[in-house]
């Protein structure tokens, strides 16, 4: 399928193309004949499977015969609100929003905490057709009447599994209450939980029309998922750092459970002097977004961040995930690692795990459907100021380290498990001179 089969209008067919998207994804595919139709919709997709436009394209196009190059704010009533549970998803949003409505008047904006509401507020008050929010933040500027809701007629709920996580369940009630109930409803989530069907049944009309796309992380085979196993929880950080350095990872977010956890490791990388920064709920927006915008362009090359910071972000190509901690809950797994292998490219995902991620770890192999096997490093029983990056759980012709440590280790390294080929001995330098060791 093309998107010229579609029949989007012109306008919005010309930014698909300034984009550079050649055909339609499977979730574009599937959804927007039925948005295009003015179906209610509930969609199970994740970020990275092309939802945002699957949404957005169709909406845009149903608001083009409301389109007016007027300067008058009456002119431009709020008529499609997007709902997102981040502030970075929901920048997100608008940054695609923005693009697709690149060669139309529709006019877009986005609102979030955690920044100054007069910005926003000035925004509202000019008008604006497409409005992209956070609930609470949203129900601020209602309540400081900067907003009319009376003229929306679509209504998009993203991450509805997260906000429903997050405990917007009493915003998004009054929200919809604000809105005419003769609308259209699109709900996108990860899964089609009980809860989730539940909320479908409170928002969205009887019988919405379910599109689902493969878990591509459960199925994709384009992600390589590793698992290392490490004697101790304290043995993670240094294990980290060797993957990091040797794998010469170069764009790689490090998930942690906890917002502290990803504060310190941070740090800690950057002891280790690798270009690293943290993530998550308690930083504030501006360091938020700076942060992103310097890991999009590589100046931060390791971003260390929680499930909730790193939900939703729409990061190209990105080559590998770390997960530091194993997280608490599987359904994280999959998100964690849908960050990588996007778009066709391959990706890596790699979890550290000590002997107490065990029963975490099954729940995940039980949710994917897969097993993963988990491969020992060596050389953790390394001697206080080793140089970590002396144990060699990689072959790497290119670093000097690696060469006189193959020089040293023997053919029959007792080390040489099942990742033989990779495997080429532990060393550590002790006093100088190079020393075998074995677990
Ligand atoms: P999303 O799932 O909406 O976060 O989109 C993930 C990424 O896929 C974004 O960078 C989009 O720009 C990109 N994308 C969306 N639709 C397509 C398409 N049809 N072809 C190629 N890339 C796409």
């Amino acid at each position: 399928m093309q998107f010229k089969e579609l029949g989007l209008h012109p306008d919005i067919l010309r930014a698909v193309q300034d984009a550079g998207y050649e055909t339609p994804t499977p979730i574009q595919a599937q959804a927007i004949p039925h948005v295009l139709l003015g179906a209610d919709v509930m969609g199970a997709a994740q970020t990275g499977t092309g939802k945002t436009a699957a949404f957005t394209l169709p909406i845009l196009h149903r608001l083009m015969p409301f389109a007016s190059s007027s300067v008058s704010p009456a002119r431009h009533p709020v008529r499609a609100l997007m709902l997102a549970p981040t502030r970075e998803l929901a920048d997100q949003i608008y940054q695609n929003v923005a693009q697709y409505a690149q060669h139309s008047p529709l006019r877009s904006a986005v609102v979030f905490g955690g920044v100054d509401m007069a910005p926003q507020t000035a925004a509202l008050r000019a008008g604006v057709e497409v409005l992209i929010a956070t609930p609470g933040r949203l129900l601020d500027h209602v309540q400081q009447k900067t907003l009319n809701l009376s003229q929306v007629s679509v209504l998009v709920l993203d991450e509805a599994d997260r906000m429903l996580d997050m405990g917007f369940l009493p915003d998004l009630q009054r929200i919809v209450n604000l809105l005419p109930p003769e609308r259209q409803s699109l709900l996108f989530s990860a899964t089609f939980s009980p809860e989730i069907r539940k909320l479908a049944k409170t928002f969205l009309k009887d019988n919405p029309v379910t599109v689902e796309v493969a878990r591509r992380n459960a199925t994709a085979e384009n992600v390589t998922q590793q698992v290392y196993l490490v004697d101790r929880p304290e043995s993670k950080r240094g294990a980290v750092v060797r993957l990091i350095k040797r794998l010469k990872l170069q764009q790689v977010i490090v998930f942690t459970n906890t917002k502290i956890g990803a504060s310190r490791l941070a740090r800690e990388l950057q002891k280790e002097g690798i270009s690293a920064d943290a993530i998550h709920g308690d930083k504030s927006q501006g360091e938020r977004l700076i942060t992103l915008e310097r890991f999009k362009r590589g100046e931060v090359l390791v971003l260390v961040a929680t499930d909730v910071a790193a939900r939703g972000l729409d990061i190209a190509e990105l080559p590998a995930v770390i997960n530091y901690d194993v997280p608490y809950a599987a359904e994280d797994y999959v998100h964690r690692i849908g960050r990588t292998g996007r778009a066709g490219a391959s990706g890596q995902a790699i979890s550290v795990m000590s002997p107490v991620d065990e029963r975490l770890m099954q729940d995940i192999e039980k949710l994917i459907g897969k097993k993963l096997v988990r491969e020992k490093l060596p050389g953790l029983d390394m001697p206080p100021g080793a140089d970590p990056l002396f144990f060699l759980p990689y072959e790497d012709d290119s670093s000097p380290a690696a060469s006189s440590a193959k020089a040293a280790a023997p053919a029959q390294s007792p080390l040489l498990t099942g990742s033989a080929k990779r495997l080429v001995g532990a060393a550590v330098l002790l006093g100088g001179k190079p020393r075998l060791t074995g677990q």
